[in-house]
């Protein structure tokens, strides 16, 4: 019936793996949160915190 059904298809296999980039990022920032002493108190002061959020906003970006 749709022509294009296939790259439409091949699209999406690509932004499901974008998706799972995305998901594994923000879940590395979440966890790191849930056992950080410094993000207890402020996750704004924490360095790590802070590079896995930049991974995941940049993961967000691609
Ligand atoms: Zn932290």
């Amino acid at each position: 019936m749709d022509a294009g059904s296939g790259v439409g298809h091949l699209r999406r296999i690509a932004s499901d793996a974008e998706y799972n980039r995305i998901q594994r990022a923000y879940r590395a920032y979440i966890d790191h949160g849930r056992g950080c002493p410094v993000c207890a108190v402020d996750s704004s002061v924490c360095t790590t915190a802070g590079d896995l959020w930049n991974v995941y906003r940049e993961a967000h970006e691609e």
